[in-house]
């Protein structure tokens, strides 16, 4: 919708000043680094006795907080920029498999039984594997930390003559309706460990993709994560148009 779109606008603006910003940051926290790595060593040339001791304490503190700086503003990077597409005929099933086998071990020790349907023929579309791997791990990811104690999970595809879609059903606890529609915004977890930057990071990639993600929850009962991607010639038409 025109909404949507302005919206989607406003947003991208914003982010387009935040990745200036979080890119700026980038030079101060350098030299800071360089300049702790350089107490750090004249700390260690001096007598050891209380005082360097609390000095030396502080220092490492303030490493490991520049790193975790570091860290934030990578990812935060990460999350927002496009990343370009190195676009090649991607056989979802298989790129799905590979990530499975990937988490196998993880699914098993978890509990979680996992279920693949396949309606009509294995859909390969035009994508960046890579990129797609990054959105099937997330979602996946997600499905298990909500399955902590088990649970089933099961992915179908189909498809039409525009679209191929892949449907992630969870057995989880499920997402609360008025978080709903925070899921995708950055930052925003409901976990202990999370970072919040997983499902943006699907979206945008979807994106690029020329397709959706979409989410359909209740609390309790699971969550359904369906992607939409957009067969080989919509895609085709969609570049030739430029977009
Ligand atoms: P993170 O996993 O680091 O919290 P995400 O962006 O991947 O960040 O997910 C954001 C939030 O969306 C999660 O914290 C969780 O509350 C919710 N969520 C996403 N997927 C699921 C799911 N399959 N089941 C329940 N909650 C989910
Ligand atoms: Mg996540």
């Amino acid at each position: 919708s025109t909404e949507q779109l302005i919206q989607d606008e406003k947003i991208s603006s914003i982010f387009d000043l935040a990745a200036g910003v979080a890119h700026e940051l980038g030079n101060p926290l350098n030299s800071i680094n360089i300049h702790l790595q350089l107490l750090t060593r004249q700390i260690s040339k001096m007598p050891k006795d209380p005082a360097t001791a609390k000095m030396s304490n502080a220092l490492d503190v303030c490493t490991n907080e520049v790193q975790r700086l570091d860290g934030i503003i990578a990812n935060f990077l990460q999350a927002i920029r496009p990343q370009p597409l190195d676009l090649q005929e991607a056989p979802l099933l298989d790129v799905l498999d590979e990530v499975l086998n990937f988490l196998g071990d993880e699914l098993t020790n978890l509990g979680v039984q996992v279920d693949v349907t396949v309606n009509d023929e294995a859909p390969v579309i035009l994508g960046d594997r890579n990129q797609i791997k990054q959105v099937f791990f997330n979602v996946l990811k997600n499905a298990m930390e909500a399955m902590d104690a088990g649970g089933e999970l099961r992915i179908a595809s189909r498809e039409d003559d525009e679209y191929v879609y892949l449907s992630f059903a969870d057995t989880g606890v499920g997402i609360a309706q008025e978080d709903l529609s925070k899921i995708f915004q950055p930052y925003h977890t409901t976990k202990s460990s999370g970072h919040g930057l997983g499902m943006m990071i699907c979206r945008r990639i979807m994106r690029d993709h020329g397709g959706q993600i979409g989410l359909d929850s209740r609390p309790e009962s699971g969550t359904v994560v369906t992607l939409q991607f957009p067969q080989k010639h919509r895609r085709m038409r969609l570049l030739e148009a430029g977009d």
